[in-house]
């Protein structure tokens, strides 16, 4: 369990809503550009708490390579927590009407404090991250982000979830805990009513290539059959 990842941070070492460049951008959200639900190469990752009803505001589709990145960056350091951004697209499936996420690529946050069982994202770390996502993924969005947790298991601590909502306060942004030593990670994705559990997490749709072949590992969550078999319908540009 995690000690002093439990204390809120000092106020200083976060930027000041009103005057932080952290919260650039347009002032609303834009809606979702429509799209389509890749379900074509696609396989679904249950979570132990998918299906207990809840009803996320978005499903959450990744792609390999961000997989591989995600695990590659989580695998440096076993003892201390690591982290960073999911960048990626928000769309809106045309014509259910359903939101999602697909996480594309990810950025190490830098200028973090972290020990074993704390990972502090400074003002420089949120100002780095929004600055490398215009200039490398100008047309992408900072979908959410993710850390680790080593020997501590999933769950959001409460200053995960403090950096979470304000930070990441978007319905559509997600958070990824990764426990690097057992292999296990989840999604925390808000529900539909906005609310969110630091316990209950989700597992995520991979978007496999065309060897069909799955790269996950992660020993918590269970693979469903397929989504889909119907062929053209992966475009989500
Ligand atoms: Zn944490």
């Amino acid at each position: 369990m995690p000690m002093v990842d439990a204390e809120l941070p000092q106020g200083e070492e976060f930027p000041k809503t009103e005057s932080s460049r952290v919260r650039l951008g347009p002032p609303e959200t834009p809606d979702p550009r429509p799209s389509r639900i890749p379900r074509s190469k696609v396989r679904r990752w249950n979570s132990p708490f998918d299906r207990d009803g809840s009803k996320p505001a978005v499903s959450v589709f990744l792609t390999q390579p961000a997989f591989v990145q995600i695990c590659s960056l989580a695998g440096q350091d076993m003892d201390n927590e690591v982290g960073g951004a999911l960048i990626g697209q928000w769309r809106i499936d045309n014509p259910s009407g359903e939101q999602f996420i697909v996480a594309e690529a990810v950025l190490p946050a830098r200028f973090t404090r972290h020990g074993s069982a704390f990972l502090t994202f400074t003002q420089d770390t949120l100002v780095a991250l929004h600055d490398e996502q215009e200039t490398r993924y100008p047309e992408k969005r900072m979908v959410g982000w993710f850390h680790t947790h080593p020997r501590m298991g999933v769950f959001l601590s409460d200053y995960d979830l403090w950096l979470h909502q304000h930070f990441f306060p978007e319905p559509w942004q997600v958070a990824l805990v990764i426990e690097p030593h057992t292999q296990i990670g989840g999604f925390f994705v808000r529900e539909e009513d906005g609310s969110l559990d630091h316990h209950r997490y989700h597992g995520f749709l991979e978007i496999v290539g065309n060897s069909g072949k799955s790269l996950v590992y992660w020993k918590n969550l269970e693979l469903e059959k397929p989504e889909g078999l119907t062929e053209g319908a992966e475009n989500h540009e």
